[in-house]
């Protein structure tokens, strides 16, 4: 495949840092996209539906929890290759992105925290799209500050009573289980797997969203659930043993949205070089080629970012910090550049003939969804004072 049948800005020319295997994973990716994403996703988020057949063909292509084990249905890529395919899938839409990076966080939690048998049962077939997960951590009165969460539990002859509600939560109305938490006797956080057919377990849908919308987002609602006992994930009163399983998703978010500001960049350049104004291209005007510049610039900063980011992440070595601040860099980045890509166009650019204004909505939701820029900087800001500003 030829490179040039590509749009991708590599000013730093940071291909040349990815493997074979991770620009392979990357390429075909793209293609994929290309060919099922881009010619349906604007009706799709104009007509707020969710393009369910993609499910299966996004399996087919390693989209869910490719990093994990053949074994449980893995497709051992590195996390690299995982991020690349996050960056070519928001590229395309944040709802596609969000359909493997949901399943995989779910399968992720399986993996790093199941026994055995929960894995076997669960994740070949969260791998190959035959169910669909969704995870359950924010509520309508907790969403940045989930250790005060207000789902509760308490253990029963055989099962768990679980009462309380997740808000927000990605594919809640059409998930066949999810994994949900709730607070247990002595402070104690219980993380569950509840299927679809479980005994009080409801979902709606959130209906009215100018953002993510070609994505399934609703409520999860316990009442008086009844949780098999063999369905209990983990029981523990370290809330990092929740917020760790955050991780993936955040990496995804830092990848998808470069993928998102690369969109926008090829886009502006692409519209530039042939719009003319005043008998002369734009691009040819200083104050239009300024903006390129500016949006090129981010970018490639953030290119050089994430990168390193999956780096250490393939080391083992990422930590909580570094992921919040790839997260927060790269959505403030994709925002600006998305904005200035929008000017560039200008009055087409709130059209669905483009996909710029499709790309700042669901970048309205990536500024708070996997955590606020604001909490990811007070997570930053006690790691390098040591002093928490979360009072
Ligand atoms: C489209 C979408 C999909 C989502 N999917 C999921 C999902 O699948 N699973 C899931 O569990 N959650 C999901 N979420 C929830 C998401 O994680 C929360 O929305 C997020 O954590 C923020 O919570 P909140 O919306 O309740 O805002 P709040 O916590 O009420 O915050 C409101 C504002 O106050 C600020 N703020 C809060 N505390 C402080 C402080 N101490 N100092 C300074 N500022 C502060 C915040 O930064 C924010 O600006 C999703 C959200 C969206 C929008």
């Amino acid at each position: 495949m030829k490179k040039d049948n590509f749009r991708s800005p590599d000013f730093y020319s940071t291909d040349t840092l990815f493997n074979e295997e991770q620009l392979l994973v990357r390429d075909a990716v793209r293609e994929w996209v290309k060919e099922n994403v881009s010619p349906i996703i604007e009706d799709c988020a104009l007509s707020g539906k969710f393009p369910d057949h993609l499910i299966k063909k996004l399996a087919e292509i390693g989209g869910f929890g490719g990093f994990l084990p053949s074994k449980y249905g893995g497709a051992e890529i590195d996390y690299t290759s995982y991020g690349l395919m996050m960056q070519e899938l928001e590229r395309g839409d944040s709802a596609i992105r969000v359909l493997s990076s949901v399943q995989s966080i779910v399968m992720n939690t399986i993996y790093s925290l199941g026994s055995e048998d929960q894995k076997l049962n669960y994740l070949p077939k969260l791998a190959s799209g035959e169910i669909i997960g969704s995870f359950g951590m924010s509520e309508p009165s907790h969403g940045s500050d989930p250790s005060s969460m207000m789902s509760h539990y308490e253990e029963k002859d055989g099962y768990y009573l679980v009462n309380g509600s997740k808000m927000w939560i990605g594919h809640a109305p059409i998930c066949d289980l999810a994994v949900v938490w709730a607070k247990g006797p002595s402070n104690k956080f219980g993380g569950f797997i509840v299927e679809r057919n479980t005994e009080g377990f409801t979902t709606a849908k959130i209906e009215k969203k100018w953002s993510f919308r070609a994505s399934e987002t609703g409520e999860l609602i316990f009442q008086n659930m009844k949780v098999p006992k063999e369905n209990l994930l983990v029981e523990t009163d370290n809330i990092k043993d929740l917020f760790n399983r955050l991780n993936i998703g955040r990496f995804g978010v830092a990848w998808g949205t470069l993928g998102i500001a690369m969109e926008c960049y090829d886009v502006a350049l692409k519209y530039s070089s042939e719009r003319k104004q005043f008998g002369n291209n734009i691009n040819s005007y200083q104050l239009i080629q300024k903006k390129l510049v500016d949006m090129l610039t981010e970018i490639t900063k953030s290119q050089v970012l994430t990168w390193r980011l999956g780096l250490l992440m393939d080391k083992d070595e990422a930590s909580f910090e570094q992921i919040s601040m790839a997260k927060k860099i790269n959505v403030k980045m994709a925002c600006e550049v998305a904005k200035i890509s929008r000017s560039v166009l200008g009055g087409m650019g709130i059209t669905g003939e483009y996909p710029i204004m499709r790309h700042i909505n669901n970048l309205e939701a990536l500024v708070t969804y996997q955590g606020t820029d604001e909490i990811h900087t007070l997570i930053i800001g006690k790691k390098i004072t040591g002093i928490s500003a979360i009072k």
